[in-house]
């Protein structure tokens, strides 16, 4: 009863948490289909990795193959202080990481609700790689393009429920609204409780209900500063695009050597009863000393806790060996709080302030993207309810948060959702 109760509150959220345990699985694309009315994010394009080494495994292995090789010739050196230090980090979490998984391989009900993704899905194995126009090209050589906006308002804005569905004509639908905006350096709203279309160059995207982007380049980012503080923001999600050897990485967006980041304008965005910061890191050690010697200082935050995304395959098994020493399953989310102007005081909600380390488990969506952790953060964010969110560096946008990056669009794009 009580499991049966869980599994179904798992399909309704995207999220499971097991009993007595600081782990979650969750399913990105469950979360997200929350967002939308009229699409849907389908696993076979969301998990488009999983489903491609399925039917070649041969990919698979001459992935693997190169990352044990380079591992056996740096592991007969001893290990430099640096990598010492990481290994030190790695066997601390060690415990926690295996503890995790194990509740996730006991856990039948949820290994065989991952088993049913495939046939959940609604299309075959689409391909989604490849063909995406370039937002940050585009940028350069047309600063003024233009944005339309379908929007489907109902007839009363404090209305929160959408349009029934059989109404649709979109786009161009009858009830349906049309803005046409600058698509870059400017603030794109849909401020409506329905999806909406953005069409840039023929090419569609969808807008989750209550979202922003704001499609700029670093430089830009200053205009997001809120005029008031009290309009500022309570959680800051960072994806920044660090500097990284791997050639793959290289051509799939630019990085910023890591002072970029020291100007980001953390303190700026929060809000005036303060932000709780999430700020995603890749496994090299140098980062990670950089964040607390250097960044978190320079951005006011202060550390709180250390969130693991541990990365497992359909079948619930790592996807590569825990203890590999160049290439770990998982990644790091590392949270701290930026403090507000003002004190507690009247209309303030309560929040538990995060301060242990969590794993979160959940099957890896397309090169760097992250999996959708928001709602496990949401009770230790400070200030009014529901907080304001923004995410920065971001390549798709959720349900009423503001997204900034050069490719706020890229997920959006239609050719990732199913329309229903
Ligand atoms: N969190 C994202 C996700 O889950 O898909 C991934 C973010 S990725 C690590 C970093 C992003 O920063 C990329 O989209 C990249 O294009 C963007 N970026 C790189 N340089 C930038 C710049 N100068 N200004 C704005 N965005 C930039």
């Amino acid at each position: 009863e009580h499991n049966s109760q869980k599994l179904s509150l798992f399909y309704e959220s995207g999220v499971y948490s097991f009993d007595d345990s600081n782990a979650v699985f969750v399913d990105s694309v469950r979360v997200l289909n929350r967002f939308y009315h009229r699409f849907s994010v389908s696993p076979s394009v969301y998990y488009s990795r999983f489903f491609k080494t399925q039917t070649t495994p041969n990919a698979v292995s001459s992935t693997v193959t190169p990352s044990l090789r380079k591992r056996k010739r740096r592991e007969s050196r001893p290990l430099n202080e640096r990598e010492l230090i990481a290994l030190q980090r790695h066997q601390e979490a060690r415990p926690l990481l295996l503890a995790a998984h194990e509740c996730l391989l006991k856990s039948a009900e949820v290994l065989n609700a991952l088993k049913t993704l495939k046939s959940e899905s609604s299309c075959s194995t689409k391909e989604c790689d490849g063909g995406q126009r370039s937002f940050v090209d585009l940028g350069h050589v047309a600063p003024h393009l233009e944005v339309t906006l379908s929007l489907r308002v109902s007839d009363n804005d404090a209305d929160p429920h959408p349009l029934p569905k059989d109404l649709d004509d979109f786009p161009g639908g009858q009830c349906c609204v049309q803005k046409v905006v600058r698509a870059f350096n400017n603030l794109v709203a849909n401020d409506t409780q329905d999806d909406a279309v953005a069409e840039i160059l023929s090419n569609s995207y969808v807008m989750p209900r209550e979202s922003c982007f704001y499609m700029s380049d670093l430089g830009q980012i200053r205009n997001l500063i809120p005029a008031h503080a009290d309009s500022g923001f309570n959680l800051i999600m960072v994806d920044p695009p660090w500097e990284n050897a791997s050639a793959h990485q290289k051509s799939r967006y630019q990085t910023l050597p890591n002072r970029y980041f020291l100007s980001l304008p953390i303190k700026q965005l929060t809000h005036t009863e303060g932000a709780l910061v999430a700020l995603w890191v890749t496994n090299r050690e140098k980062l990670r000393c950089f964040i607390e010697r250097e960044l978190f200082p320079a951005w006011g935050v202060s550390y709180a806790a250390t969130f693991y995304w541990l990365k497992v395959k359909e079948n619930g098994s790592l996807i590569c060996d825990l203890d590999l020493f160049h290439h770990r399953p998982y990644e790091c989310l590392i949270l701290g709080y930026s403090p507000g102007k003002v004190n507690n005081t009247d209309n303030l909600s309560e929040f538990k302030p995060v301060k242990n380390d969590r794993v979160i488990m959940s099957i890896p969506g397309d090169y760097s993207r992250k999996p959708q952790i928001a709602d496990l953060l949401l009770e230790h964010v400070p200030g009014p309810k529901p907080p304001r969110c923004i995410e920065l560096f971001a390549r798709e946008i959720l349900a009423g948060w503001v997204a900034w990056g050069n490719e706020p669009l890229y997920f959006q794009d239609s050719k990732y959702f199913v329309k229903k």
